[in-house]
């Protein structure tokens, strides 16, 4: 068993050292690829933050109220309930 299992370590070792040695040209462009990913990644985020929470400097449509006539912003109930 004990042969078996050197004999496997061995092939696994070669087999290991093979890959390195074939995509070692290809480390390269790999890690551009996964820098580009990222910079996609944080440019979606990026995109997405402004979106997510309401802009405070946006005007708000005023409608008056058909009870009372009170302004009120578009939407929201009235504090006379009409
Ligand atoms: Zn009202």
């Amino acid at each position: 068993m004990g042969a078996i299992l050197k004999l496997l370590l061995t092939v696994i070792v070669i087999a290991v050292a093979w890959y390195l040695i074939k995509f070692r040209g290809r480390i390269g462009p790999f890690k551009a690829a996964v820098k580009a990913a990222k910079k996609v990644a944080e440019d979606a985020q990026a995109a997405a933050a402004p979106t997510a929470k309401p802009d405070p400097q946006m005007p708000v449509k005023l409608v008056a109220c058909p009870k009372c006539g009170t302004y009120v912003a578009q939407g929201k109930a009235c504090a006379c309930n009409g």
